[in-house]
């Protein structure tokens, strides 16, 4: 096998000296001219020509190679083709508001999805062809599953379908709302308050549909309660959702922003940290220690800081803490970065507009991150996160078919991920 791929390389190679080779009436096929590729691991190539079969990378060629009748080639010699982006936080049921507070007294589920179907367009053609949802009211399984069956237009989601919280926590459904409204929820609704609770919550999301599971281990700054800091388990309550999730299957992502609360969720075994607002070098040791990857969401933090000068946009409780969480989070990534912590890529789109996710990129550079590195963050890192490292995230044969271009040379100016002109999902063209 190995041989015989090789001598075609050569063959090529041979070929490519005098004139384009064409490859055989091969129908279905895509010949993709592109005049840079960035692998998503951290390699770069110039004119090449990837060859997409179905919903498969088939081949990657040096030189343009020409195609025969029934392929068709497209032609991104002016641009640097990438691996389709992951975000591994959105939440594409909403998005904040100076309305968004009312919303789940005024709409029903199926207004959440009609509108999140515009959401979930604009992702994909923003070049985002896969996203992680972190946490909503159980819509996101269903857009989830609308997108797979081809009813609409979206990224590939993975979903914790309802994130996990304890009684009054960040996640607590019933929070802010008067005591006639206010209810006991329990873990069906995701809330808990022992292990016991926190096994049914867990199973319960997996009856769901949950690919993941996501808890809020800390205050967060867009509930309506005055702490954004405190840690709201205790460790042997994350070890039991972590346990939970192994057993289906599932990786488990923290909403963290203080310190004890964040270092309980690592030391639980969370797979991913979101936020990280006020970790310290003793949680970044830890979470070097115990393998914890960093999902950094700073747009979020700089949405939130702009929105709360601007009066009545949010609730009084939540100005403090959004004014002072928006900056912090800049300075912890930064500091996160030198020390080494592992980083992947992650937005909180939803609470910033969907479809703006790029925006991430400039932040994350501006803060000390080579553009490589960011870019990595998107693709193959990502992928890793998601149990997906071996087909997803990279440019590479075998691979999902999952491409975007941009013009010109992202990694001089990496804001240019802000426009794609080119977006492919599993080998079909949709920007
Ligand atoms: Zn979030």
């Amino acid at each position: 096998m190995k041989i015989g791929t090789t001598l075609l390389t050569l063959l090529f190679s041979l070929c490519l000296a005098t004139a384009p080779v064409a490859i055989g009436a091969q129908e279905g096929l895509t010949f993709l001219h592109c005049g840079t590729i960035l692998d998503g691991a951290g390699a770069t190539m110039r004119e090449m020509t990837i060859v997409v079969d179905n919903d498969k990378i088939l081949r990657i060629e040096k030189g343009y190679l020409g195609a025969d009748a029934g392929a068709e080639v497209v032609d991104l010699k002016q641009s640097t083709v990438l691996p389709g982006l992951i975000d591994l936080h959105v939440h594409v049921e909403g998005q904040s508001s100076p309305g968004s507070y009312l919303e789940r007294y005024t709409m029903d589920p199926a207004d959440v999805a009609l509108r999140a179907t515009l959401y979930c367009r604009r992702t994909l053609e923003a070049g985002f062809t896969t996203v992680r949802d972190l946490g909503g009211t159980g819509v996101n399984v269903s857009l989830r599953n609308a997108i797979n069956n081809g009813t609409i237009t979206g990224p590939r989601i993975y979903t914790a379908e309802k994130s996990i919280a304890s009684t009054g926590g960040h996640a607590d459904p019933s929070n802010g709302r008067s005591r006639e409204l206010e209810f006991d929820a329990g873990p069906n609704a995701g809330v808990i308050n022992n292990a016991d609770e926190a096994w049914k919550a867990v199973r319960t999301r997996y009856k769901n549909g949950a690919d993941c599971i996501k808890i809020t281990a800390t205050g967060g700054v867009l509930s309506v309660a005055k702490d954004g800091q405190g840690p709201q388990f205790r460790t042997e309550e994350i070890a039991a959702i972590v346990a939970a999730a192994k057993d289906y299957g599932m990786h488990t992502a923290a909403h963290a922003h203080g310190k004890e609360g964040m270092e309980r969720a690592i030391r639980g075994g969370i797979t991913t940290i979101e936020h990280g607002t006020y970790m310290d070098a003793e949680t970044m040791d830890l979470m070097i220690e115990h393998g914890t990857i960093y999902v950094p969401t700073l747009l979020a933090g700089a949405f939130v800081a702009e929105k709360a000068e601007i009066p009545g946009y949010f609730p009084a409780v939540i100005v403090p803490k959004a004014r002072a969480i928006g900056p912090a989070l800049i300075s912890t990534f930064g500091e996160a970065y030198r020390h080494g912590v592992k980083i992947a890529f992650g937005t909180d789109s939803g609470v910033s507009a969907h479809g703006e996710n790029a925006k991430e990129f400039a932040l994350m550079v501006q803060a000390g991150m080579k553009p490589m590195e960011a870019i990595m963050a998107a693709t193959s890192v990502a992928a890793g996160v998601l149990g997906r490292g071996e087909d997803l995230g990279q440019i590479k044969t075998g691979y999902v078919a999952d491409l975007v271009a941009v013009a010109g040379n992202p990694l001089e100016n990496v804001r240019l991920l802000e426009s794609v002109n080119f977006v492919m999902k599993e080998g079909v063209r949709v920007k």
